[in-house]
């Protein structure tokens, strides 16, 4: 690999698989085997990962503990003109995976940080969902206590976009319970699970048919699992109540619909969106 015009190194930020080997791009094994060196969330679970590819490049630690302390090694070696490759234990590291505060501190030092793009479990589980993709919130993973789990939910209740979580296998039932009763039974959700691999499995259902299904099948709690639950969407016609419609239709039948909805939004307190497409739905036709 070239030792570019500076004599800093590059750090290479590396994805690699989510379960099926054949997902990692040549240019992932080619600046893997180039790098001086590794730095791998864990050495021995990235050695199997590395030997499959032949690659002999030496390892070193760069996890959740010591990265914040022993980042300062990598920054040193890349100072000193080593180029550095970051790789988690799958996927693409930072999404759920350490990394943030060595990429942080190279791109203060100065040193070109460099993505080698490929897998995440969330960009994979959303292109296969069916869900809207054009915008989504990766909510990551979802506190473990209850408490801190629901307030983060509410937080989300009317969240319009589609909203991604990564979960453990322990907790997918209590998390889809709790997803149920805040977001609603109705709301449409999809597990993905095992992404990639043998027993890939990637299921929609309301909420609480899903939480039955998972519940009803233990080899749903297992293996790896992402999580995504279709927007909120806007009250539609079924919300607005009797004395409101008789309202809108007495509008309706002397004025055009969009100031029909304003005036009616105003004499109800409902909103004027929810009238307007109430009156939408009910239009008769003409
Ligand atoms: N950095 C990884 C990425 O880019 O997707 C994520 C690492 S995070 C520690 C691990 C979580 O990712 C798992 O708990 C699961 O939610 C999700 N995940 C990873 N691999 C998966 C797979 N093969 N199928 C489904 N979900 C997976």
């Amino acid at each position: 690999m070239h030792k570019t015009e500076t004599t800093t190194g590059t750090l290479y930020v590396v994805a690699t698989p989510i379960g099926n080997l054949e997902d990692i791009t040549a240019r992932a094994i080619r600046v893997l085997s180039e790098v001086d060196l590794i730095a791998a969330e864990d050495t021995r679970h990235s050695t199997r990962l590395l030997q499959h590819f032949s690659i002999r490049t030496p390892l070193a630690a760069c996890h959740d503990h010591n990265e914040r302390d022993e980042g300062g090694r990598f920054i040193s070696r890349l100072l000193a003109g080593d180029n550095v490759a970051l790789i988690s234990d799958a996927g693409t590291p930072l999404i759920s995976d350490p990394g943030f505060h060595l990429v942080k501190q190279a791109r203060q030092a100065g040193i070109k940080v460099v993505p080698i793009p490929g897998v995440s479990a969330v960009i994979a589980a959303l292109s296969a969902a069916g869900l809207p993709s054009d915008r989504f919130t990766f909510e990551g993973f979802l506190p473990a206590k209850s408490v801190a789990r629901n307030s983060r939910l509410e937080l989300l209740r009317e969240e319009t976009r589609t909203m991604i979580f990564y979960e453990a296998p322990h907790r997918l039932l209590e998390s889809v319970a709790a997803m149920r009763d805040v977001f609603g039974a109705q709301r449409l959700a999809v597990l993905a699970r095992e992404l990639t691999k043998t027993f890939e499995t990637i299921k929609a259902l309301p909420l609480a048919q899903l939480h039955d299904w998972i519940s009803q099948d233990s080899d749903q709690q297992r293996g790896e699992c992402v999580i995504l639950i279709s927007g909120f969407e806007q009250e539609h016609s079924v919300d607005v109540d009797l004395k409101s419609q008789q309202i809108m239709q007495l509008l309706m039948a002397e004025l055009p619909v969009k100031k029909a909805a304003a005036l009616a939004a105003n004499i109800t307190g409902l909103r004027k969106n929810v009238l307007y497409q109430w009156a939408l739905d009910n239009k008769k036709p003409e």
